[in-house]
């Protein structure tokens, strides 16, 4: 079965004193162990909600999270020890999210020693956070110093051994990337793809940039204004983009684009409130196939092969599908 056994999300979000911001609707997705899905879409898309409420972090308000059978919402908000057993998250700013005045051995032992219940467990806890930090590449020497005294590549191996202490099946990474050198990206996500060949751990990768997509990722969602518009694996999803959205983005990549032949499709116009949502099809504001349709009926996810689904008219009725 999958690590993330399923995942429908409608109409969740965070729910603070003003409305509920960031909404995300209909999104649904499965990921199997050791497998990695990308999240795409440009900010404000919903991809960070989605991330949110698997971790529990924010609390759906409608929709249903199961990770290896067992639904997230069943465990209190006080009683979260097995749900972080089983997923954990890295964050995109290595330097917000480790604290700055504990030591590396303690920030990595943390979730660990939250895990423990014996005495024996805890007296083991130092030797693994040794191999922990040799695994991720870290000099295990530099286990006394503070989060300041390193780079933001090595902050951002400390967040991911952390991460691996309590052995995980799934790691939420939102944007882990995104602050760092291009040179020190790629070495993160090696690092990130060799754990997952050596642990067959699964990752929900969120990202806005489709060069690190296209570099860790099995399968790639794309979201726009917290719908998921498109979902398919990576190398259908870069070869036969169906999505108008996604034609959009990926004519947008110039690293990407010699892999394929698509047309340049630019986006005009705003990317409207997801508190004051289009009328059926939420991106026809900034799509240049619209048509009446498109402002009558909401598109639902179709199935066009290949593991590829698409929330598109355009898959009915494809000879509107020219500019
Ligand atoms: Fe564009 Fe219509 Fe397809 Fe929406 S449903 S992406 S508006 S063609
Ligand atoms: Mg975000």
């Amino acid at each position: 079965g999958g690590i993330l056994d399923r995942l429908k999300l409608d109409r969740s979000g965070l729910r603070l004193e003003t409305p509920v911001v960031h909404a995300v609707n209909g999104v649904s997705f499965k990921i199997n162990r050791a497998e990695i899905m990308a999240l795409v879409g440009e900010s404000g898309c919903g991809k960070s909600t989605v991330a949110k409420t698997i971790a529990r972090i924010y609390q759906p308000t409608a929709g249903e999270v199961r990770i290896e059978g067992q639904d997230v919402a069943s465990f209190g908000f006080s009683d979260l020890l097995p749900v972080r057993a089983k997923m954990q998250m890295i964050f995109q700013d290595p330097y917000a999210s480790l604290n700055p005045r504990q030591r590396v051995r303690d920030i990595v032992a943390e979730p660990l020693l939250e895990q423990t219940k014996t005495a024996n467990e805890r007296a083991e806890v130092p030797a693994r956070i040794e191999q922990l930090l040799t695994r991720v590449g870290l000099n295990t020497e530099h286990a006394g110093r503070y989060p300041h005294q390193f780079s933001g590549g090595q902050r951002q191996r400390i967040g991911i051994a952390r991460a691996l202490s309590v052995t995980p099946g799934l790691i939420i990474a939102d944007e882990p990337v995104s602050a760092l050198d291009v040179s020190i990206q790629a070495q993160i996500l090696n690092l990130m793809k060799d754990l997952r060949d050596e642990f067959g751990l699964a990752y929900l990768f969120i990202s806005h940039d489709l060069s690190v997509v296209h570099h860790i990722a099995d399968w790639v969602g794309v979201m726009y204004l917290g719908f998921m518009v498109e979902n398919a694996p990576r190398d259908v999803l870069f070869a036969r983009p169906r999505h108008p959205y996604t034609r959009a983005l990926l004519s947008a990549a110039p690293s990407i684009k010699t892999k394929r032949d698509i047309e340049e499709i630019v986006l005009s116009g705003e990317v409207p409130s997801a508190l004051d949502l289009p009328s059926g099809c939420p991106f026809r504001t900034r799509c240049p196939f619209a048509w009446d349709r498109c402002a009558q009926q909401r598109p639902h996810m179709q199935d066009v092969g290949d593991g590829q689904t698409v929330a598109c008219h355009l898959i009915d009725e494809p000879e509107r599908d020219s500019i």
